[in-house]
């Protein structure tokens, strides 16, 4: 594949998905078309044949996530490195573009160089390819952990320390993989791609070689620490600064937390996931707490000031109107969560109004003279009347 066919192809339209068409929808096209234009389905129609070149193509690229932005990304330069839409000529040469020397042929080896454009970018350059003299700078990993707070803590902010585990290459060889005064050899099986393709029934796949575990090279004398992986485990601590006012479900991006970059690169990220704990009492509701507060029902009728706690600070007066509803919500301002600009949220104070589970004799009266009061009320009139609609 070269930078010209990159350019030159639209292997969305190919495959006929969406640019933004998941893994599963590739694959479904691509079995459907693959199917379709199958050479032992279509015998001597060369038609056929070259459309199944070309969904084969096309689905090589996209299947892989690497080359799928490594393709997107040669896709989305700006016009002038394009060339010419659909008439396939190119005002110069794309070979020097990306530091080719010599005629510019566009050589299988072309889509070496995208690599080498990209490969910082995109962490591709390990493995199989390092088939040549440079070792290429590699940005490190990103890196995903998980971080449990209480609901305090996740209001305040908090530093924490989090373990990481990473990958590393392995000091003895290097990463090489060789026991110490020998080299790996290219994969005799996959020649140094890193991936072999299977034939299933009426079509292959690709997918990655056995030998070399898709590394397209093999270590005939492995070396005795890493046991031939090349690879090593590295743990390392760092404080992790975790903003207040933290969700729970959020996911914080440190940057340049990650895995620590190869040859100069630089760190990848690290993602932490925030899991709170729930309060006692207070809940969240994006930038607002949320509270219940039990109310009497002569609170609730009469109306009254009540007092209701804030977080972590001094209760409030509430002044609660004649007849105010079960479930109705009042709004404290500025007792919610911290936000990122120095703000807070509200605090929101729902009513719960109760019914009362014991009555001595007086209360026992008094209600009976409510009732006595309210006689000829009947709050279920309308109601009767309503369900007998259709
Ligand atoms: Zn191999
Ligand atoms: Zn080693």
């Amino acid at each position: 594949m070269s930078t010209k066919d990159y350019l030159e192809k639209d292997y969305y339209k190919v495959l006929g998905v969406a640019k933004t068409a998941s893994q599963e929808e590739i694959k479904k096209s691509y079995r459907k078309l693959a199917r379709k234009y199958h050479p032992d389905a279509n015998k001597g129609d060369a038609e056929a044949e070259d459309r199944f070149k070309e969904v084969s193509e096309a689905y090589d690229v996209l299947s892989d996530e690497k080359r799928r932005k490594e393709y997107d990304a040669v896709r989305s330069m700006p016009g002038g490195f394009r060339g010419q839409q659909g008439g396939g000529s190119f005002p110069f040469d794309l070979g020097d573009l990306f530091g080719q020397t010599g005629g510019g042929t566009q050589t299988g080896g072309t889509g070496e160089r995208i690599g080498d454009l990209f490969g910082g970018l995109f962490g591709r350059g390990g493995g199989g390819r390092t088939t040549g003299t440079t070792r290429r700078a590699r940005r490190g990993a990103d890196v995903e952990t998980e971080v449990t707070l209480s609901f305090g803590r996740s209001m305040n902010g908090v530093t924490v320390p989090i373990k990481l585990t990473s990958e590393a290459a392995c000091n003895a060889c290097r990463g090489t993989g060789a026991k110490a005064g020998t080299v790996p050899r290219v994969c005799p099986n996959c020649e140094g791609t890193g991936h072999e393709t299977r034939n299933l029934g009426n079509f292959g796949f690709q997918e990655p070689c056995k030998d070399c575990h898709g590394r397209g090279l093999v270590v005939d004398d492995p070396c005795p620490i890493c046991h031939g992986s090349g690879r090593a485990t590295g743990t390392r601590t760092i404080q992790a600064r975790i903003p207040a006012g933290v969700a729970d479900g959020q996911k914080i991006r440190l940057k340049g937390k990650g895995a620590p970059g190869e040859n100069g690169g630089p760190q990848g990220d690290l993602y932490v996931n925030i899991k709170v704990l729930p309060h006692k009492v207070f809940g969240r509701s994006g930038d607002n707490l949320t509270l219940s507060v039990p109310v009497t029902f002569p609170e609730a009728a009469l109306g009254a000031e009540i007092r209701v706690p804030t977080f972590q600070g001094q209760p409030v007066t509430l002044r609660l109107p004649e007849g105010t509803p079960n479930g109705r919500t009042f709004r404290v301002k500025g007792r919610g969560a911290p936000r990122r600009d120095g703000t807070k949220g509200d605090l929101l104070v729902t009513v719960d109004v109760q019914v009362p589970q014991k009555l001595d004799d007086q209360a026992r009266e008094a209600l009976a003279r409510l009732r006595e009061a309210n006689a000829g009320d009947d709050l279920r009139v309308d109601l009767l009347q309503q369900a007998k609609q259709e």
